[in-house]
C-alpha cells in the first residue's frame, strides 16, 4: 500500500470533478524537507519553529534563526512556506525564559502573549523571517491570536522590523502575506473582523478543538470528550470560513483534523481547499481526494448542521467518503 500511496505523488491533487487542493506539510525540523518533497507538498503550511528555542540554553540569534528559514524557503523552491511565530508556554517550555508557575497553562502567558510581551524575542524572530523572505515564498503566521488589539500589536513589532531592515539597506519582502491561527473561539466569534485585516487564516484544529469544548487535549482522563466532530465544532469551522470567504482571503485548516480521511467533505462542502498536514498523511488524504467529488459534498452542509452529535456527524460522513485505504 505504501508503494501504491507512493506513486501518487507526481499526480495532480485534485477531485474526480476538477477541484484541486493545496495538500501543505506541517514540519518542526529542517531534517523533514526531504520528506515534504518526496510526498510532493504543495509547500509548508506550518513550520513550527519552537525546535529553533529547544534543547538549548539560550535564546537563538537572529543569524542563526535566519539561516534556517532561509533554508526551508530555498529548499522548497517557489512553494509556499508558513512560518508560524514562536508558541511556547503551556507544556512547551524553555529553560532561559522564566515561565510562571501556572494553575491551568493552556490558558496562561503562552504563544502570542509571550511575544508580545517579550518583543525583544519577537522582533528578532521576525527580523530573521523577514530577511528569509527574500529567498522564497514565505509567509507569517501569528499563534494564539485572540483579538484585533493582539494582531495591531503583533503588526507594530513587525512594521518596526521592517523599519530598521530597510535602514539597514538588507533585502525583504516588502509585502509579505501576514496570516493569524484560528485557535481560540474568541477569534472565531469575530472572525469577520479579523478577516478585514490579515491574508489568511489557518485553523487550528488541535487548540480550537480543545477550547471549544473545554477538554484538555492532553488530558488521558476526558480524551473521550475530545471530539473534532463536535457539532459545536461544526459551526466554528462553518463561520471561519465564511467570514474569511467573504473578506476574499484565502483559509487553511492545519490541525491534526486536516490529516483525517473522515473530514475531507467537510472540506469540500464548506470550499477549503488548503490542508496542512504531517507529512505522513499527505498521500493518504491525495489518494480519498483523488476518489472524491465536489458535486457529492456540495450540499452536505445543510445534513451536517442537522446532526445533533458528533456520532451523528460521522455517519453522514461516511455516507459521503470514498476510502479504498
Ligand atoms: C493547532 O492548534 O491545531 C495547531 C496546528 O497548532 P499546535 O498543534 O502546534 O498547537
Ligand atoms: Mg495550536
Amino acid at each position: 500500500m505504501h508503494d501504491k500511496l507512493q506513486t501518487l505523488a507526481p499526480v495532480p491533487t485534485q477531485t474526480q470533478d476538477g477541484v484541486v487542493f493545496q495538500l501543505a506539510a506541517n514540519i518542526s525540523s529542517v531534517k523533514e524537507l526531504d520528506q515534504v518533497l518526496r510526498n510532493g507538498a504543495s509547500g509548508v503550511g506550518l513550520f513550527r519553529t519552537e525546535f529553533i528555542y529547544m534543547d538549548r540554553d539560550s535564546l537563538p540569534p537572529e543569524e542563526e534563526q535566519f539561516s534556517v528559514y532561509r533554508q526551508v524557503a530555498e529548499k522548497l523552491g517557489g512553494k509556499r512556506v508558513v512560518i508560524r511565530t514562536l508558541d511556547i508556554g503551556g507544556e512547551k517550555a524553555l529553560d532561559y525564559i522564566a515561565l510562571p508557575e501556572e494553575e491551568n497553562p493552556s490558558l496562561g502567558y503562552r504563544a502570542i502573549r509571550i511575544s508580545l510581551d517579550r518583543t525583544d524575542l519577537f522582533k528578532t524572530q521576525l527580523r530573521a523571517i523577514l530577511r528569509a523572505s527574500h529567498y522564497g515564498n514565505i509567509q507569517i503566521l501569528y499563534p494564539m491570536i485572540s483579538s484585533l488589539e493582539e494582531l495591531h500589536k503583533a503588526n507594530e513589532v513587525l512594521e518596526a522590523a521592517k523599519q530598521e531592515l530597510r535602514a539597514e539597506k538588507i533585502p525583504f519582502k516588502a509585502n509579505i502575506e501576514v496570516g493569524i491561527m484560528i485557535e481560540v473561539p474568541a477569534a472565531v466569534i469575530i472572525a469577520d473582523l479579523l478577516a478585514a485585516e490579515v491574508d489568511f487564516f489557518s485553523i487550528g484544529t488541535n487548540d480550537l478543538v480543545q477550547y471549544i469544548l473545554a477538554v484538555d487535549r492532553m488530558n488521558e482522563t476526558v480524551a473521550h470528550l475530545y471530539d473534532p466532530f463536535h457539532p459545536a465544532v461544526l459551526r466554528m469551522l462553518k463561520t471561519t470560513a465564511t467570514a474569511a470567504q467573504a473578506n476574499g482571503i484565502h483559509v487553511s485548516v492545519c490541525g491534526e483534523m486536516a490529516g483525517d480521511i473522515r473530514a475531507l467533505p467537510i472540506w469540500l462542502g464548506l470550499g477549503i481547499t488548503e490542508l496542512s498536514m504531517s507529512v505522513q498523511s499527505i498521500l493518504r488524504v491525495k489518494n480519498s481526494l483523488l476518489q472524491s467529488r465536489y458535486k457529492e459534498s456540495a450540499a452536505i452542509w445543510d445534513e451536517l448542521l442537522r446532526c445533533t452529535s458528533g456520532t451523528a456527524v460521522l455517519e453522514v460522513l461516511n455516507h459521503h467518503s470514498h476510502q479504498d485505504v
